[in-house]
């Protein structure tokens, strides 16, 4: 395969930037244009629900990459500018943006790499303390909001980002009432013993923790006064932060020619359609070494795809198979999770004490190693993050000695 002409990356994040990267760093030394909605240069979002969001850093520190690194990458950067379509068959963009380039601006691409990552679930009616946190202006009108002592913060939702919120606005000396529907926190990604021990390390740490319980609505006139639940009770909140879960942006790529379902549908190797490949939060692709097509949501994956689809459009064939990896800060507890787990797996704690929240568990399914987790472990989430690389059978992984 001869290499592309000219590369257009749609999302200059975590993807989008590891993508133009390794472009660069495997010698291909044609035009890249990198595309962006925000008007910031790419930045790193794991520290808005934690060191920006606690007041201890300031944006300043999290650049992806310094100015002059990202300058020495010769892009032609567009920063401020939405791409509102794409044709596969002409390969032509549609951007929309403020100033330069005008609305309706179109931009013809040998090869494509899509990388826009995703966007919060909302929850009506707007109303002023109402927050989602996915970008660096949501964190920062979160943060002014914390500065403001407000008497009750309810976060709604336990996931990641329910729970890191909390996490940081109670380290700030903020009152958090988390409201939750399932019955207890992270269930989706780390079943539900595991989700019990997240609880109690939030209740540890005095979080008003509701479980098994939806919210019915937000009150308030102009700023939000309430959270209504669906129980019948309510709790008042000053501030409500959001966080139940996420929407891949793909809605710019509706009739394109490609094929989306709850994110652009890739092979093996990351590619959509020949010349155009999607990486990170954005991308579902065939995970072969789990057998089964994968959206994750992680800054690993996101790093290690936006590489590896770029490859792909340089005409790398490997398929991409990596064995996921998050880690989650909460309170002092460094959470660490390699694998891909469902709540039906059987779990087995292998190291450390669950009561003293510091252990290792892993997680079996079908007589293989699927998943293991670490509080405060991080030896030991590397370790066993190999074996489930290596196929090891879950008794093997229980008898290892690591
Ligand atoms: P994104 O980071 O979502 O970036 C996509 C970019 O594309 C955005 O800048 C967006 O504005 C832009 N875009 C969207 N549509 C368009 C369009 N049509 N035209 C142009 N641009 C567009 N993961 C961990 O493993 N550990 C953590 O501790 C952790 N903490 C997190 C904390 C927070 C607050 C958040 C929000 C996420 C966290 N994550 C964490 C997840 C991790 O940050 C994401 O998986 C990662 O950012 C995904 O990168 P991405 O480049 O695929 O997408
Ligand atoms: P998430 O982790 O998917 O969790 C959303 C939670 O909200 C789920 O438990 C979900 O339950 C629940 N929920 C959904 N609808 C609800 C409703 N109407 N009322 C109450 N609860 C509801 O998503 P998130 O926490 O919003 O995080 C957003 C994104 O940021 C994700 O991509 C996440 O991976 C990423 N992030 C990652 C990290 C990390 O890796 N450390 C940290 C922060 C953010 P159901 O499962 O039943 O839908």
């Amino acid at each position: 395969m001869t290499a592309p002409s000219s590369i257009t990356i749609v999302g200059a994040s975590l993807a989008g930037l590891r993508a133009a990267e390794t472009l660069r760093r495997d010698g291909f030394d044609g035009p890249v244009t990198l595309i962006g909605a925000e008007p910031h240069e790419p930045y790193d979002r794991p520290p808005l629900s934690k060191q920006v969001l606690a007041g201890d850093w300031e944006p300043d520190r999290i650049a992806l990459t310094p100015s002059d690194k990202l300058a020495d990458l010769n892009l032609d950067l567009r920063f401020g500018t939405t791409a509102v379509g794409f044709d596969l068959a002409s390969r032509t963009l549609r951007l929309a943006g403020v100033g330069a380039p005008p609305d309706g601006e179109t931009l013809e691409t040998d090869a494509l790499l899509i990388a826009t990552g995703a966007r919060c679930r909302t929850l009506g009616p707007p109303l002023q303390g109402v927050h989602v946190l996915r970008s660096l202006d949501d964190c920062l009108g979160l943060r002014a909001d914390f500065d403001a002592a407000p008497d009750r913060v309810v976060v709604v939702g336990a996931g990641f980002i329910g729970a890191e919120v909390a996490a940081t606005a109670r380290t700030r000396g903020l009152d958090v009432t988390m409201v939750e529907a399932l019955n207890a926190p992270l269930i989706r990604v780390l079943g539900p013993e595991m989700g019990e021990v997240c609880a109690a390390v939030h209740r540890d740490h005095g979080i008003d923790l509701r479980t098994g319980v939806g919210v019915e609505g937000l009150d308030g006139d102009g700023r939000v006064e309430r959270v209504r639940l669906t129980d019948g009770s309510a709790v008042d909140a000053s501030v409500v932060v959001v966080g139940i879960g996420v929407i891949p942006n793909t809605e710019w790529l509706e009739g394109s020619g490609l094929a989306l379902d709850d994110g652009v549908v890739c092979d093996a190797s990351g590619l959509a359609a020949p010349g155009v490949a999607a990486a990170g939060d954005v991308a579902r692709w065939p995970n072969r070494r789990f057998g089964y097509l994968m959206r994750v949501e992680h800054w690993d994956n996101a790093a290690a795809q936006g590489a590896h689809s770029a490859r792909a459009l340089l005409g790398a064939t490997e398929p991409y198979q990596p064995v996921p990896w998050f880690w989650s800060d909460q309170y002092d507890r460094k959470i660490q999770l390699a694998g891909h787990v469902r709540p039906d797996d059987e779990v087995r704690v292998v190291a450390g004490s669950v009561a003293e929240r510091r252990f290792a568990a892993l997680y079996g399914r079908g007589g293989k190693l699927v998943g293991a987790l670490g509080f405060n472990r991080p030896r030991h989430v590397m370790r066993y993050r190999a074996m489930i690389e290596q196929g090891a059978a879950f008794e093997e992984a229980l008898a290892a000695e690591v």
